[in-house]
Order: structure tokens, then C-alpha cells, then sequence
């Protein structure tokens, strides 16, 4: 009988995200030790007992860093130096030291102690990202405690090769990065993905999965219980599924379907190292959409020429206290040094709409307790450079975090949902007192940071010899442009059928955007969805686009998609796309254009 289990979906770009695999359980390595008083002369003892368990583990973890191969992702690398870090931290190894000391306990029983005296620490952290980190120190303190128990460093039991050639799907309470490599590490055993109960998408077995390229599906309750050792499971990242022994008409579909990934991903990746060009060799530009810092290696590992869009609002929401000016001014910088000068365009706060922060730090904000969250029409209410405009102080100390990151790295300015030409005035002198203020300071940034805007009000884009001749670049939300030309809320299922980026006239505001771009030397990029449709590339191209931002994972399909395009040809099509008035044409057009093998 086939079941099921739900978790978080994992998966990296460029690889499949299915695993077929023979279910190997990992030993739970759970703290449950015994604790118990010492005698003041047991002191030294247990004292050199836990000296000894830490330097068991540091050996270990220098070790494997001395075996990481130079051409491993840089995660790999980084995971063992903040373990290394945690590990010589003298909160975990001194303080349970004076524990045992001044407590009489026993080296596990201190070590117990201080890890959920450090967790609780990370714990109260408002960042996610940060408080995830309380599951490294589990993870090391656990490794810690292994060696005190055993008196050796760790050993993860080799994973039974099974005899029907099938691949091992590890299923784990959780799986340190240290167990990961060792795993990895071993030619003999070949892993397809894993489950784990714990994590989820900020998780350090997430980050490494997806550096890995091993799908994943974590924080799945009671994995560990629902199969056995063996079990022939299917592993969906993408739907966050996990299917235990499928029946075999479902297995065959799901053995299609990796088949056809797995040849589709060889091909794409093939790419990567490729720089976009049409077949008539013009180069295009593309870049990744990313809504938080970890993202940016997803971008780098997809061959992204840059970040595209970086939305910032996601570092808002979900929290009462909003991140201050140094903890912005971290997570652009961090973007900004994995990018290693590629341009990285940093989107001010589009909060608002749908995206909206907690009652708290609305509070914190000076909004009077009460104010309802939501307007009566909230996508035209105060969102994105309203709001920032309504709040000075929100909009400055953003506007110096991202400044200040120009100091490491390629940093753009892009102003959200911009309708009036006073707005863009009002936001150039907002960067200018920002800039003024930080000079003040002596802080380090770049004074030549470009300020662009967003155009995806269709009153920007009616007046854009206005905004050119202000802004050093355009950036096309085609979402909010299709679903304020047509006056469909996107967030409305109710109308969501109306919701047509094929539309006549969002077709016509797009190109003539890209048009006036051009003509005023104002590079143009799409950023919304429709950059990363395979089926759009050409008419995107033949209108003049030779800027896409999207998701990382789609970067190479749309690569692949561009080598088969000339610019004239799609010239010739968008021209004949743009003289139709009916979606239906539009979208007839459209299809018979992709069946075309190649375009001549
Ligand atoms: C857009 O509107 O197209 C866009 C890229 O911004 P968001 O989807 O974040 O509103
Ligand atoms: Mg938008």
C-alpha cells in the first residue's frame, strides 16, 4: 500500500527534482545521556573527558576540510569553518567547563546545560535566518556529545548498497553538513536526495542540498516512523511530496518524468558557462529575481549575469521589530559579495498590497494601533514608494544600507510602482540626504550609485520621456503592469482568468517602454514573470528587450531558448504580434511561433 508524506520541497536549479531510491535510516544521535553529580576530586576527570571530546571533533572537522576538493561549492567550505567557529566558541567549551567545576556535574549533564542555555539565545533572535542557526549548535554539540559517550569521533554507519541497484535515499531526525560530506565523500554510496524531520528552507541541510544538487524534502513529521529501512520511495521536491513504495504504474511515471529531467538538465547545463547570445550573436543580459540573501547563490550557481531584482520587502515581513540600518546594510553587502561585482539591482521596500507588516512593527512605525491592515483597496492604497515616502526614516535607512553595500560590490537602485514624476524627484533627494548623511559619517559607499525605477503603473509607462530623463534605467514589473492596465487584482482568484498577459494593450505598453528606453540610451529589463516564459522570449526579444530578470531557475531555459532566435526574425514577429487585437490571435501567433524549430 502506497502512502504519503508533506514536507518542505528542496531543490536546486540545474537538478532533477525527483529521487527514486531504497529508504536508509539514519540513527537518531538524540542527547539522551545520563546525567549525574560528581565528587569535587572527579573534577579533573570529567574536565579531560570533555577536553578530549572537543578535540576529537576539531580534529575531525579539520580533517574533512583539508579533503574538500577546491572545485566543491563554496557552501561546503563554509559550513565547516562556522562549525569549526561554534565549536571554539567559549560559550560551548569554557562555560561547561565551570560548570562542571562549580556545579559538580557531570561533562554531559554541562554540556546540556550551556546547549539550551545558547539555543535559547539564538532562539530570541528576530531574524530567521539567524534563529536557524540554533540547529549548527545542536548539530555540533551532538557531535560533541557522540565522542564524550563513545570516546572517538563520529562514525555515520555505512548505508547497506542495495542489491536491486537502486539509489539510497537517506531518511534522518537530521542530517549535519559534516554527515552529509562524509556521506558525499563515499564513492561506494550513492545518495539521491534525503527526508529529514527537521529544517526547512533556511536550514543549513537545505542550503548544502541545494549546493549539493540533491533534492530534498525536509521538516516531514515523523518521517523516521512512517518507513522502513529499504522501503522503494519517490521523492517530489518540487510538490514537497514523498511517496513510499507507489504502485507501479506511478513509479513508471515518476521513472518518465526523472528521465526526461535528467536529459533536459544535461543539455541546459551545458550552458551555463555560456554567455546568452541570439543566433545572430547579439548578447542579452540575463539576471535572477531573488527575495532573500541565501538566494544569490542560487542566482551565481544558475550562471545569472547579475541580480535583476532583489525584493527587499521579504527582509520585513514576518517580525515585530524591523531590521535596522547595519542588519539591511549585511544582507545587501552579503548579496552583493557573492555576486563578486556582477550588478546586483536592490528594489527599495514594496510593502503594501499583499505584502504587509506585522501589526507590531507597524506600531513601531508610528501607525496608531487599530488602523485597520488592510484598506479597502489596498493594491492602490499605500504600497511601495508611497509608502516609503510616508515614512522618511524607514525610506532613509534603507536608502544607506544599500548605499553603504555599494562598497563591496555593484549596487543599483530600483524605486517600485512610480507613477508620478514628483515621486521620482521626491526619492532623488531622499538618496541624496541619505548619501549626505552617510558622508557625515565618513562611511564608505560608491557616489555614483545609478537610481532606476519600476515601470509598472500605466501612467509611468504614458509618460516616459519624464522618468528617462531622471532615471539611469527602467525595470518593467509586467505582474503589477498587466494587473493595473486591466484593473484585475492579482491576488483575486475570482478574476484570475482576466488576468491576460497577452492583453493588447499591456503588449503595446510594454514594447513602447522598451522603444523609448532605447531611443534615450536607458537600458530596459523585464522583471516580472513573463522574462522567464520560454513561450514570450522571442516577442520579448523582437520588441528590443536585451534584459530578462526571473527566477534563477529558469535562466537557462530561457539561455537555451535565445541560442535558436535571431533578433530580426523576432523583430518581424513582434511586429506582427503587436498589429493584432485579439489575445486569441496573439496567443495563436504565438504558439505556431514556438512549434517553428529554429528560427531562420
Ligand atoms: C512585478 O510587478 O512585475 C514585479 C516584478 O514586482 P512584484 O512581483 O514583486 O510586485
Ligand atoms: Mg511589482
Amino acid at each position: 500500500m502506497s502512502s504519503e508524506l508533506v514536507g518542505v520541497g528542496i531543490v536546486s536549479g540545474a537538478s532533477p527534482t525527483i529521487a527514486i531510491g531504497r529508504t536508509h535510516l539514519l540513527a537518531p544521535s538524540e542527547l539522551e545521556t545520563r546525567h549525574y553529580a560528581i565528587e569535587r576530586k572527579d573534577v579533573m576527570h570529567e574536565v579531560a573527558r570533555l577536553n578530549n571530546a572537543f578535540s576529537l571533533v576539531r580534529a575531525e572537522i579539520d580533517e574533512l576540510a583539508e579533503r574538500v576538493a577546491p572545485e566543491a561549492p563554496g557552501e561546503v567550505r563554509a559550513f565547516l569553518d562556522l562549525h569549526r567557529m561554534i565549536l571554539d566558541d567559549p560559550l560551548l567549551c569554557d562555560e561547561p567547563r565551570d560548570l562542571v567545576r562549580n556545579r559538580l556535574i557531570n561533562s554531559e549533564w554541562a554540556l546540556t546545560i550551556q546547549l539550551e542555555a545558547v539555543c535559547k539565545q539564538f532562539e530570541a533572535i528576530d531574524d530567521e535566518y539567524f534563529r536557524s542557526r540554533s540547529e549548527d549548535v545542536r548539530q555540533v554539540v551532538e557531535r560533541v556529545m557522540n565522542a564524550l559517550v563513545s570516546g572517538r569521533g563520529t562514525t555515520v554507519a555505512l548505508p547497506p548498497k542495495p542489491a536491486d541497484g537502486e539509489r539510497l535515499i537517506l531518511v534522518a531526525r537530521d542530517l549535519a553538513p559534516t554527515e552529509m560530506l562524509r556521506l558525499k565523500e563515499r564513492a561506494e554510496v550513492d545518495v539521491a536526495g534525503f527526508v529529514t524531520e527537521m529544517g526547512g528552507r533556511n536550514s543549513h541541510t537545505a542550503i548544502l542540498a541545494r549546493s549539493l544538487g540533491l533534492p530534498a524534502v525536509l521538516g516531514v513529521a515523523g518521517a523516521r516512523e512512517a518507513v522502513t529501512e529499504g522501503d522503494l520511495i519517490v521523492l517530489d521536491a518540487e510538490a514537497g511530496r514523498v511517496r513510499i513504495q507507489p504502485e507501479q504504474a506511478e513509479l513508471d511515471r515518476y521513472r518518465q518524468r526523472l528521465r526526461a529531467q535528467v536529459e533536459s538538465r544535461i543539455a541546459l547545463r551545458k550552458l551555463k558557462g555560456k554567455l546568452a547570445r541570439t543566433k545572430d550573436g547579439i548578447a542579452i543580459d540575463l539576471m535572477a529575481n531573488i527575495e532573500l540573501p541565501e538566494d544569490a547563490r542560487d542566482a551565481l550557481e544558475a550562471g545569472a549575469d547579475g541580480i535583476g531584482l532583489f525584493r527587499t520587502e521579504f527582509l520585513f515581513m514576518n517580525r515585530d521589530r524591523l531590521p535596522d540600518e547595519d542588519e539591511q546594510y549585511e544582507a545587501y553587502a552579503r548579496v552583493a559579495r557573492v555576486m563578486k561585482g556582477k550588478p546586483v539591482v536592490i528594489r527599495t521596500l514594496d510593502i503594501g498590497a499583499d505584502k504587509v507588516l506585522t501589526d507590531k512593527a507597524r506600531r513601531s512605525l508610528g501607525i496608531a494601533a487599530g488602523a485597520p491592515t488592510v484598506e479597502s483597496n489596498p493594491a492602490l492604497g499605500l504600497r511601495a514608494i508611497r509608502y516609503c515616502l510616508a515614512y522618511p526614516e524607514l525610506f532613509l535607512t534603507q536608502l544607506r544600507a544599500i548605499l553603504r553595500a555599494s562598497s563591496v560590490g555593484t549596487v543599483r537602485i530600483l524605486v517600485p510602482m512610480l507613477a508620478h514624476v514628483h515621486e521620482v524627484e521626491q526619492t532623488l533627494s531622499f538618496v541624496a540626504r541619505a548619501r549626505e548623511q552617510l558622508k557625515e559619517r565618513k562611511a564608505k559607499y560608491d557616489a555614483r550609485v545609478p537610481v532606476g525605477g519600476m515601470i509598472e503603473v500605466p501612467a509611468a509607462a504614458l509618460s516616459l520621456p519624464a522618468f528617462v530623463k531622471r532615471l539611469k534605467f527602467l525595470s518593467l514589473g509586467t505582474n503589477d503592469l498587466i494587473q493595473y492596465t486591466l484593473a484585475i487584482d492579482r491576488a483575486d482568484a475570482s478574476v484570475a482568468h482576466l488576468y491576460d498577459h497577452l492583453h493588447p494593450a499591456v503588449l503595446h505598453l510594454i514594447a513602447r517602454t522598451i522603444r523609448v528606453g532605447a531611443k534615450a540610451r536607458t537600458p530596459v529589463a523585464v522583471c516580472g514573470e513573463m522574462a522567464g516564459e520560454i513561450d514570450l522570449t522571442e516577442l520579448l526579444l523582437g520588441m528590443g528587450l536585451r534584459q530578462f530578470s526571473m527566477h534563477p531557475s529558469q535562466i537557462l531555459s530561457v539561455k537555451e531558448r535565445l541560442f535558436t532566435l535571431s533578433t530580426k526574425t523576432a523583430a518581424k514577429f513582434a511586429a506582427r504580434v503587436l498589429r493584432a487585437d485579439d489575445p486569441l490571435q496573439i496567443r495563436k501567433l504565438i504558439e505556431k511561433a514556438v512549434a517553428r524549430p529554429v528560427s531562420a
